[in-house]
């Protein structure tokens, strides 16, 4: 695990979440927004979206067209409306309307799971778990680190190997190598800097 990190680490020291974000709630925007689409399409959604909806409050105050026509670009953008909604409702009646930090209490707002809860985590420097995409799954199975599908239990098979201090970068780093090396269909094994330690290497 250590020469793999480190390896990484020297590969993609640019290996930080892409979405823009200027505070909590940005944060926790961005995220819901970008299931199923590209960080540049939700950074170009949100440019403008965050000029115009500010506080909680501001998302429930317009009607709910109005904020699926503002997000629509993201895609399945009816759904990531009402979990907008029901994130900020909540968000307002049981947090002040602010973003809790705590894992259990971030899963409790609508629409949003382990893996999003992980990311608004870590982001503010509360992590509490390892981020599983799937770009983690993918390369943890092909390097030996997990032989599971669920990614709860992904997470639990990484927490046991990835040193504490390492949880908040890891993802980022297989998140970076699975979108430039270890690409889904056709992984570039042969520029790969860690093909001499994965089980799966081409080369
Ligand atoms: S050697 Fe190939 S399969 Fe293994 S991590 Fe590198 S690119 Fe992916």
């Amino acid at each position: 695990m250590r020469p793999i990190i480190e390896r990484l680490a020297a590969e993609h020291p640019d290996a930080v979440i892409a979405l823009r974000f200027r505070n909590d709630l940005e944060l926790l925007v961005s995220v819901l927004l970008s299931a199923q689409t590209t960080d540049v399409t939700v950074n170009r959604v949100t440019e403008r979206l965050f000029e115009k909806y500010r506080r909680p409050a501001d998302y429930l105050a317009v009607p709910l067209e109005e904020l699926e026509r503002d997000i629509r670009p993201t895609g399945t953008f009816r759904q990531k409306a009402r979990n907008l909604r029901g994130a900020m409702t909540r968000l307002i009646e049981e947090f002040d309307g602010e973003v809790p930090l705590a894992l259990e209490e971030l899963v409790r707002l609508p629409g949003v799971g382990r893996k999003t809860a992980n990311v608004v985590a870590t982001e503010r420097g509360a992590t509490q778990g390892i981020v599983v995409d799937t770009h983690v799954r993918r390369l943890s199975q092909r390097l030996g680190f997990t032989r599971r599908e669920d990614p709860a239990k992904i997470e639990g098979d990484l927490e046991r190997l990835v040193p504490r201090e390492d949880w908040a970068r890891f993802p980022h780093l297989l998140i970076w190598h699975g979108r430039r090396v270890c690409i889904a269909r056709a992984p570039r094994c042969a520029d790969c800097v860690v093909s001499d330690l994965c089980p799966a290497s081409r080369v």
